[in-house]
């Protein structure tokens, strides 16, 4: 049975005071395995708040190494990490911040291969990668294990934010909203630019997201759109879009 430590209760003591949360909330949180997909801009706040807030078990997954133009927003990282494999100078932050948690590092890209080995245990999936590519193989596993998928993304002044919710039979998918996979990479931080603490508004929600759900206060599928400039939030529910690529929605 899963218990808390004396050291777990005193870390975890203002998550312990919330009725949101509670010892109840902890233990599903100390149980839980969240895989966070991309260790960058996005997954370094959304790995910091998991870490720090008790999630018992994190896999991450990245394949680069960190550079000096990843410092302007990918915070988990220092000076002293450059050429360091990501995972690997991440790992040791996340440890640094919380030792009572179990840390996966894997230094790989995610490929329709390797994504249901990745995900098979997986409470949830948090993705923060930067490419369509990597987007639709995780939207497709989670699908396919019928675990709720975070999903991230920002460029330039434009964050979003999308949940999918596929332990609903009738859950929309990543390609209901976006359509087939595009055979390009349009725009990524690299060409287009991003405002550095927009990461870390669209990395954080990420992680709240993810914790809601493990505590069981999130359900169904949303997409939110924020705007960097004004600070303003649009938020659409989601539904099945007929005939889609990836989930090959039946619709009456
Ligand atoms: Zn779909």
């Amino acid at each position: 049975m899963v218990e808390l430590s004396d050291k777990e209760q005193l870390r975890y003591s203002r998550h312990l005071m919330l009725k949101e949360v509670g010892l109840e909330g902890q233990l599903k949180l100390k149980a839980a395995h969240i895989v966070v997909v991309g260790a960058g801009g996005l997954g370094s706040p959304a790995l910091l708040y998991l870490a720090a807030a008790g999630i018992g078990e994190l896999t991450l997954l990245d394949d680069d190494k960190v550079e000096l133009s990843n410092l302007q927003r990918q915070v988990l990282y220092k000076i002293n990490h450059l050429g360091q494999d990501k995972v690997s100078a991440a790992g040791k932050v996340l440890s640094s911040l919380n030792n009572q948690i179990k840390i996966n590092t894997v230094s790989a890209k995610l490929s329709a291969d390797n994504a249901q080995q990745m995900f098979s245990d997986a409470t949830l999936v948090v993705d923060c990668s930067d490419n369509f590519s990597t987007r639709y193989v995780v939207n497709k596993q989670c699908l396919a294990l019928g675990i709720p998928l975070v999903s991230g993304a920002a460029i330039a002044s434009e964050g979003q934010l999308m949940c999918f919710d596929f332990r609903q039979p009738q859950s929309p998918c990543y390609g209901c909203l976006f359509g087939k996979q595009p055979q390009q990479q349009t725009l990524n931080c690299s060409n287009a630019g991003v405002l550095s603490p927009l990461l870390g508004v669209i990395g954080s929600m990420q992680a709240l997201l993810a914790v809601n759900i493990v505590l069981g206060h999130h359900q169904g599928s949303q997409f939110i759109r924020f705007d960097g400039l004004t600070l303003a939030q649009q938020q659409f529910q989601l539904t099945k879009a007929p005939g889609c690529s990836e989930c090959a929605a039946e619709i009456d």
